[in-house]
């Protein structure tokens, strides 16, 4: 039987993995890849991608590759995961030709950096077939498109088209892989400090924790929870997600879609696929302004500006709510949606401070650091996105916290200078009687002077003044 390479990227499983089957010739229905052959599984270290990472996700990826290297020895894959450091467009054709490798097999990856460094691996592959099975996705980017053939821009139509799209059935683990090895390096090291509070990692803890959201109150409850930061409202599948841990197909085909939690639940899932699909057609997006009109717009420079991001990224902006958010990202590298929004906001329209700064510091510090999701996620706040929320809609930090953490526990959880403060009182303790607890500081801004600046700005750039 011939050797195929399976390169592992963002798909670090066996089960619902198409790439795999396609790999070992199953001939799993709706899979090419014809006769059977002997998986030698890879994984690289690309110092791109592994240097741009921060120590959560650094440490996240560590383990998650030490539990497949785990799952192909229990397989029969004595050599475990192939590890090499390096370019993958010269380190997968140069262990193609060590091995004499016949075909490489990955999913497709359809991220800006992704998409070159294929075509860049394919080529140096020479003749060597490079065979692209599957995606991190239901519906693979630039699958769902307009009765025109253009891009949906909004995505409450998306959703609507995704749907009726549809996906296929998810794949077993296939039965009897024949493994094979190569020469490989030791996995890599988790970070030596700096590694924050991190769930556990690897397939069976990420299908683990999709069916206790499942099973538990999670599913059912999730459209009237998934705003509360102060409860465990949200599913907390994103890292699992991000390095492909579990497949979206696999929950799409769990979920009763009639349920409204489940309904709504399949609705953030096509979120993600949305953003990936906007990211396809528009890869610039991921670093610049979708809405370049935008980018003219002054934005805060020079030394305030500055102490005011190291403020914000430290958690010390005077805002409870910003502030709980902003720790809470240090502590466990994973930040709640409504608060992700609500920083996001502060940050570009109280400090007037460009979306990139904010989502490079997001990129840096979480697990579930996802260029599309990210960009997107801060573009959608921050006004200059697809489908955005108006730039006028400027989110009221005390107003926020007081609605979706009407006790306060959740700033409490993360603040703990304000621990003393019972209820909802927690989201203005310069209210306080006997003045602000010690060590929390003063507000660094007015929320309602700098909103009419923002405002005077958006107003200014609209009317090209
Ligand atoms: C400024 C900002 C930055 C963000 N950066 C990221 C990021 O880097 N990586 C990331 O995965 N998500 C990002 N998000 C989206 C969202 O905040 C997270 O996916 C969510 O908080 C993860 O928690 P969960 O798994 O418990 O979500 P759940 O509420 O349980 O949702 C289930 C899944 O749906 C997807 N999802 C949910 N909401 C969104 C959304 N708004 N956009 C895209 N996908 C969504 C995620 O894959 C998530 O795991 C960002 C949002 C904002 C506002």
């Amino acid at each position: 039987m011939g050797v195929r390479l399976l390169w592992f990227r963002r798909d670090l499983r066996l089960g619902d993995n198409p790439a795999l089957h396609a790999a070992a010739g199953t001939g799993a229905p709706g899979i090419g890849g014809g006769e059977a052959g002997t998986v030698l599984p890879v994984f690289v270290v690309d110092p791109v991608l592994w240097g741009a990472a921060g120590p959560a996700r650094r440490a996240h990826l560590a383990r998650s590759l030490r539990a497949l290297d785990a799952d192909v020895r229990k397989g029969g894959g004595k050599q475990g995961l192939v590890v090499r450091y390096g370019d993958p467009a010269a380190e997968i054709p140069r262990l193609a030709a060590e091995v004499g490798v016949e075909q490489v097999h990955v999913a497709a990856d359809f991220g800006p950096y992704g998409r070159k460094r294929d075509d860049a691996v394919e080529q140096a592959l020479g003749r060597v077939p490079f065979v692209r099975t599957g995606s991190p996705y239901a519906v693979a980017p630039g699958g769902v498109v307009k009765g025109d053939g253009t891009p949906y821009r909004v995505f409450t139509p998306f959703l609507g088209a995704w749907a009726d799209h549809g996906w296929r059935r998810p794949l077993p683990a296939p039965d009897g892989v024949e493994w094979t090895g190569g020469r490989g390096a030791a996995l890599p090291d988790e970070p030596a400090s700096g590694v924050p509070h991190l769930p556990a990692a690897g397939e069976r803890a990420a299908y683990g924790q999709w069916a206790d959201f499942r099973d538990g109150d999670g599913l059912a409850d999730y459209a009237e929870r998934r705003d509360r930061p102060d409860l465990p409202g949200s599913s907390r599948l994103s890292v699992h997600l991000k390095f492909g841990e579990i497949h979206p197909r696999t929950i799409l085909a769990e979920i009763d879609a009639q349920a409204t939690g489940a309904a709504k639940f399949r609705a953030e899932l096509a979120w993600r696929e949305f953003y990936a699909d906007v990211l396809w057609h528009r890869p610039e997006s991921g670093r610049d302004y979708l809405d370049a009109r935008f980018k003219a717009m002054p934005y805060d420079e020079g030394l305030g500006a500055e102490e005011e991001f190291e403020a914000w990224q430290e958690g010390r902006t005077g805002f409870p709510f910003v502030d709980a958010g902003m720790r809470q990202l240090l502590a466990e590298g994973w930040m709640h949606n409504r608060v992700r929004m609500v920083v996001a906001s502060f940050l570009v329209k109280d400090l007037h401070q460009e979306w990139t700064r904010g989502a490079a510091h997001f990129m840096h510090r979480l697990a579930d650091g996802d260029l599309a999701s990210n960009s997107h996620g801060w573009q959608w706040v921050a006004g200059c996105g697809t489908d955005a929320a108006p730039y006028f809609r400027v989110f009221n930090p005390v107003t926020q916290g007081r609605k979706f953490d009407p006790d306060g526990d959740y700033v409490r959880k993360y603040v703990p200078e304000l621990r003393g403060i019972a209820g909802a009182a927690v989201h203005e303790p310069w209210k306080l009687k006997d003045g602000l607890p010690k060590g929390y500081p003063e507000r660094i801004v007015d929320h309602a002077e700098e909103r009419e600046v923002a405002l005077a700005r958006y107003a200014a750039m609209r009317e090209g003044r």
